[in-house]
């Protein structure tokens, strides 16, 4: 996203601007003109512009109309003050014609407005857009896992038509709007991607080991109810239920460690906090946590497989899954420290919201677990010879027959570099169904674009 004066220089228009309505020759043309990469996944984060039709200078309205373009929404809203230059001003004595210049006031020099350098990789947009995203409303994202660095953000639904700053903000803010950010403001229920939460809560307390077995006959009794598993997992341990997403083992392991210590984890992994932004990232949604002074059977039971009231954005999700990884919740970078000062550098992030102390061989089970799913479980469909990949799968019911299919990834297993994750709104299908296979061919075109290393690559560099 580049700014500045194109064409004549804002100093130049300063200067003949209030002789326009005299001298309806002199064309005033807008000066200032701001460029987006073109993909249409992007839009919606990168925003919109408008215009402004007062100007003043220095207290002063200057009495003419000064057509400029500013952020109104998304990133161009949040990156106006860098963005956007200052026009300078010169004032001049002229003759009744306004042909010869008899004298020269105060001259103010115009200056440019700063380039600003997003962590966007339109490679990795590219392919996103290609190869993640479902047909119909959706959202994806793809962040380096340790730096933060959102290389892919993409809508699945977009508007093609430019509406006012009015409605603008009223489309944003609507859920479901045609020009809603879906990574940042969207939500859904995490489905079995919460799962991560409640395993490390049960593990990390010690009242479940990494080798004990719950059996799982395809259902169990939750308040004298009848609740489904998605099969007949048998006797399952951690790994094994992470691996086949058993929802059976899952609220056994709940059981065990009680609702307020799975709540505990998932705040401390960001769920239901306020996630703070700084000046140069955009706002994303709080995501919504179910929450109980007491935890009967079917609230432990919505609670443990991620569904309810509990709620999460797309961009929550990454931050999450990141936080598995790097033992701490940090923010999402947006903008690259390319020409910044010090402290505007210190402002960009990761900025640390907490630590998640998951301990070492807690994680070699969730790790292990997330790995056997793309390896056997439910997301063999995204598995990819030459590099091994973490993963989990999650279908959010929310009503009746409709549900939102989910798909978390960390690749490449052995050192994430990239955190993925995929999401579709009131789609037929779960999520392994509707998002393994276009990992797949994501984590493929990445490889064959060398943006990602190969497992046996990194074999070779441990040796
Ligand atoms: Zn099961």
């Amino acid at each position: 996203m580049l700014s500045g004066p194109e064409g004549e220089s804002a100093a130049t228009m300063a200067r003949y601007s209030r002789f326009r309505a005299d001298f309806p020759a002199i064309g005033i043309a807008n000066g200032q003109k701001r460029k987006a990469a073109d993909l249409p996944g992007l839009w919606n984060l990168l925003g919109r512009v408008g215009t402004v039709r007062e100007y003043r200078v220095g207290g002063e309205d200057l009495n003419y109309a000064w057509p400029m373009t500013r952020g109104v929404g998304g990133m161009e809203a949040k990156l106006n003050p860098y963005l956007c230059g200052e026009p300078g001003i010169e004032a001049l004595t002229v003759g009744a014609l306004g042909l010869s210049r008899f004298a020269q006031g105060e001259v103010r020099p115009a200056t440019n407005g700063r380039a600003v350098h997003l962590t966007l990789d339109c490679r990795i947009q590219n392919l996103a857009e290609r190869y993640l995203l479902p047909s119909g409303a959706g959202a994806v994202m793809v962040v380096e896992v340790g730096s933060m660095k959102v290389r892919a953000s993409v809508t699945g639904e977009s508007a093609d038509y430019s509406p006012s700053a009015e409605e603008y903000r009223g489309f944003e803010s609507e859920p479901g709007g045609a020009l809603l950010d879906w990574p940042r403001f969207w939500r859904t229920p995490p489905g079995s991607t919460f799962k991560m939460v409640t395993i490390t809560a049960a593990l990390m307390s010690g009242k479940l080991t990494p080798d004990e077995r719950f059996h799982c006959p395809g259902y169990c009794m939750v308040g004298g109810v009848r609740r489904k598993c998605s099969h007949i997992h048998g006797w399952v341990n951690a790994e094994e239920a992470l691996a086949g997403s058993c929802n059976v083992f899952t609220y056994r392991a709940a059981q065990r460690v009680g609702g307020d210590m799975v709540h505990r984890w998932a705040r401390t992994m960001g769920f239901g906090r306020e996630l703070p932004t700084e000046a140069y990232a955009p706002d994303i949604a709080r995501s919504g946590l179910m929450s109980a002074s007491h935890w009967g059977e079917t609230g432990l039971w919505n609670l443990c497989i991620g569904q309810g009231e509990t709620n999460v954005t797309v961009a929550g999700l990454a931050m999450y899954i990141c936080a598995l990884r790097n033992r701490e919740l940090r923010t999402l970078v947006y903008v690259e420290p390319v020409g910044l000062s010090e402290s505007e550098q210190e402002a960009l992030g990761p900025h640390r919201l907490g630590s998640v102390p998951i301990r070492e061989d807690v994680w070699d089970v969730i790790s292990s677990g997330m790995r056997r799913c793309t390896e056997e479980g439910t997301a063999r469909s995204a598995r990819v010879s030459g590099v091994d990949i973490l993963a989990k799968t999650g279908t959010a019911e929310i009503g009746g027959k409709h549900k939102n299919g989910l798909l978390v990834a960390l690749v490449p297993a052995q050192e994430p570099k990239y955190c993925i994750v995929c999401a579709a709104a009131d789609s037929e299908f779960s999520g392994g169904k509707m998002f393994g296979r276009r990992l797949h061919e994501f984590v493929g075109a990445l490889l064959d674009a060398k943006l990602l290393p190969s497992t046996p690559d990194i074999a070779r560099e441990d040796r």
